[in-house]
C-alpha cells in the first residue's frame, strides 16, 4: 500500500531545499522587549504588541478577573448561547474609537476579513484589492467567489482605471491601512475619492494602524481625516491592543447585516471573556497614556535611520513596522540567524508572505523598548552583514 500522505514528505523536502521550511520558536516568557528563548535572554524585534500591552499588569489583571467571573471559554457562538456583557461593552468602545455607529467582534482579525468580505460580495460581484494586501483579505476575496481585480500597490489612479472599466452589481475596494510586510501607508484619501466617485464600497484593514497612528491612536482613517467616509473599517485586538480577536466598525445596519450574513461570526465560538476584558483594559490604557503610540513610532524612526546609516535598505516606517530589504531568501535567513546569534530576534520574511526575490527582515518595535534596545539591534544588524 502506498502512503496516501506521501506527498507531505515530498512537499516538505521541496520547501527544505528552497530554504522555505518554517518552524516555530517557543518562548518562555511574555511578549516583552526582552524574551527568553532556549534559555537565553534576547531582544524581541518581532512582535506586533506595538504598545507593550500584552503583558501590561492592568491588562493581564483584567483578563484574570474576567476568567474568574465568566470562565475561560464562551461555550458557543453568540447567536446560540448568547455572548457575555463585555462583548457588547467592547463593541461599544471600539465603535467609539472608530467614530462609527456600531462594531462587531470576531474571534480573530483573519476571521473578520474572511467573514466580512465574503458576506459583502459574491459571485458576479467585483473586488478591487491592493497587490500587497494581507493574506486574510486575499483569502476572503477567494472565498467570496467575486471576480478579483488587483491594483498596483498604493496606486489610486490604477484603482480608478479598474473601477471605470469593470462594472458589477456590488463592488468592494479593500486595502491594508498600514501594510503588514512593508510598513507603509495606503493613500486612503485618494482611495476614498475613487470609491465615492465610482460608487464602490471602501473597506480598510486597520490591523497595524489601530492604536499606533492617527489622533489618540484611532487609526489611519482618522489620521487621514476620513472618519465617516470609510463605510467598512476592520481592526484587530491582537496587535497594539495586546489581546486577540478582530472587529468591524461601521453603521448599525452594516453590523446587523454581518451578524446575519458573516459565516465567520455566525458559526464561530464567541471571543473568550478574558480576551475581551484584556482588550477593554488595553483601550483604557490607550486613552490614559497617549504617549505610547508616539513612542512606538519614534522608536521605529530611530531604528530605520540607524539601519539606513549602517547601509541597509530600509523603508520609511509609517507606524511600528521597519522592513529591512534583503532580496534573496537565503541571504535574509542568514541575517536573521546572525542576529539571533547576537541576541536579537527578528524574523526573515520570505515567500509566500512576500513576492519572490523580496525577502526581508521585518523588525517591529514596542513602546516599551528602551532606546538602548534599538541601538543594540542596529549594532547587531551591522555586525550581521559580514559575510552576506
Ligand atoms: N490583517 C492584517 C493586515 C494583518 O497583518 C493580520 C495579522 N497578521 C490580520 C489581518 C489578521 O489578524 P489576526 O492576527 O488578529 O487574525
Amino acid at each position: 500500500m502506498t502512503d496516501p500522505l506521501a506527498f507531505v514528505h515530498d512537499e516538505l523536502r521541496v520547501l527544505q531545499d528552497a530554504s522555505l521550511l518554517r518552524t516555530v520558536h517557543a518562548l518562555d516568557s511574555a511578549q516583552q522587549p526582552e524574551v527568553i528563548l532556549n534559555g537565553r535572554r534576547v531582544i524581541l524585534l518581532a512582535s506586533n504588541n506595538y504598545l507593550g500591552l500584552a503583558a501590561d499588569e492592568r491588562v493581564v489583571e483584567a483578563a484574570a478577573e474576567a476568567a474568574r467571573r465568566w470562565g475561560a471559554g464562551t461555550g458557543s457562538a453568540r447567536l446560540i448561547s448568547g455572548g457575555v456583557r463585555i462583548h457588547d461593552e467592547l463593541e461599544g468602545r471600539l465603535a467609539r474609537l472608530k467614530r462609527s455607529e456600531a462594531a462587531l467582534l470576531f474571534s480573530s482579525g483573519y476571521l473578520a476579513n474572511l467573514g466580512t468580505i465574503s458576506a459583502l460580495v459574491g459571485r458576479g460581484d467585483a473586488i478591487f484589492s491592493d497587490e500587497l494586501n494581507h493574506a486574510s483579505i486575499i483569502d476572503g476575496a477567494r472565498l467570496s467567489g467575486a471576480e478579483v481585480h488587483i491594483y498596483r500597490h498604493a496606486d489610486a489612479s490604477h484603482l480608478a482605471d479598474l473601477l471605470r472599466t469593470h462594472p458589477a452589481p456590488r463592488r468592494l475596494v479593500v486595502t491594508d491601512a498600514v501594510f503588514s510586510m512593508d510598513g507603509d501607508l495606503a493613500p486612503l484619501r485618494d482611495l476614498a475619492e475613487a470609491c465615492e466617485h465610482h460608487g464602490a464600497i471602501l473597506m480598510v484593514d486597520e490591523a497595524h494602524a489601530t492604536g499606533v497612528v492617527g489622533p489618540d491612536g484611532r487609526g489611519a482613517v482618522a489620521g487621514a481625516g476620513l472618519e465617516g467616509r470609510v463605510p467598512v473599517i476592520m481592526g484587530t485586538l491582537s496587535k497594539a491592543l495586546g489581546a486577540a480577536g478582530g472587529f468591524i466598525a461601521g453603521s448599525s445596519a452594516l453590523v446587523s447585516f454581518l451578524r446575519n450574513r458573516a459565516r465567520a461570526f455566525i458559526f464561530d465560538t464567541a471571543l473568550p471573556a478574558p480576551v475581551a476584558a484584556a482588550a477593554l483594559a488595553a483601550l483604557d490604557v490607550l486613552e490614559a497614556e497617549p504617549w505610547r503610540a508616539g513612542r512606538a513610532r519614534a522608536l521605529a524612526t530611530r531604528l530605520a535611520s540607524g539601519l539606513s546609516d549602517a547601509g541597509f535598505r530600509v523603508s520609511e516606517p509609517a507606524a511600528a513596522i521597519v522592513p529591512v530589504h534583503i532580496g534573496e531568501t537565503d541571504a535574509a535567513l542568514a541575517v536573521s540567524r546572525a542576529l539571533l546569534g547576537q541576541g536579537v530576534l527578528v524574523p526573515a520574511i520570505r515567500p509566500p508572505s512576500v513576492p519572490p526575490g523580496t525577502a526581508r527582515l521585518r523588525a517591529t518595535v514596542m513602546a516599551t523598548h528602551e532606546d538602548a534596545h534599538v541601538d543594540a539591534a542596529v549594532r547587531a544588524f551591522a555586525a550581521s552583514r559580514v559575510g552576506v
